[in-house]
């Protein structure tokens, strides 16, 4: 099943959204149809389309061909996973829809979660696989900047080299005639030179020096 798939076929309000996925078994439901599709059942060993049946416990799939045992969930986000289906997905309707972003702690609230690390672990896991596999790199003019994010600063500390409880990311942004285009965020080991070369040499073809900074992936601070 291609990726974008599940784009055209998905709840356009939050009402059909509770319509679609009342409960764990719609929510399998629609993930089986995302894996296999109309034809059904597709066994990654033997190739068999269509060959396969639901097991007992309603979740794993064994092949009717080669005899070997999968679940619609398995090798994905989900596999093993004891956080309900339905969970999941109303976390993926709020980081999906919500306008300015979510954070773990929005969606712990959202979803009336005791848990804010489940909450953590789901948004990790779907902005992981959200990344775009074999995407290109940043082009044309970009625009590099640091930023630290998290922690608080301790009464008196001031200065790059003293944010102990905060981590330093790198935003790399693509300059266009107006607006912006695609923007990567980064979180960086050290804040140095060095590291700021390695991180966007992978990342873009050509990075302009920051005004704001003084940082240039061209060359020394
Ligand atoms: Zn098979």
């Amino acid at each position: 099943m291609p990726w974008w798939a599940m784009a055209e076929e998905y709840p356009d309000t939050v009402v059909q959204f509770g319509a679609w996925f009342p409960d764990d078994a719609a929510c399998l439901d629609y993930l089986t149809w995302l894996r296999w599709g109309d034809a059904g059942f597709g066994c990654h060993l033997c190739g068999a389309v269509g060959r396969g049946w639901l097991r007992g416990d309603g979740v794993s799939w064994a092949c009717g061909q080669c005899g070997s045992r999968t679940s619609a969930t398995a090798g994905t986000i989900f596999h093993r996973t004891r956080t309900p289906l339905t969970v999941w997905f109303r976390a993926a309707w709020e980081l999906t829809t919500r306008a300015n972003g979510v954070s773990a702690r929005g969606i712990q609230r959202a979803l009336g979660l005791g848990s804010y690390q489940t909450a953590w672990t789901m948004l990790h896991r779907y902005r992981r696989a959200m990344v775009m596999p074999g995407r290109s790199k940043l082009s044309g003019i970009v625009e590099v900047d640091d930023m630290f994010i998290g922690g608080r600063n301790k009464p008196g500390m001031a200065g790059r080299s003293r944010r102990p409880h905060k981590t330093p990311v790198l935003v790399m942004v693509e300059v266009r005639s107006r607006g912006i285009g695609r923007c990567r965020v980064v979180v960086l080991q050290r804040l140095d030179g060095e590291s700021l070369r390695s991180t966007c040499a992978p990342t873009s073809s050509k990075a302009a020096p920051c005004a704001a900074t003084g940082w240039s992936c061209s060359g020394s601070r």
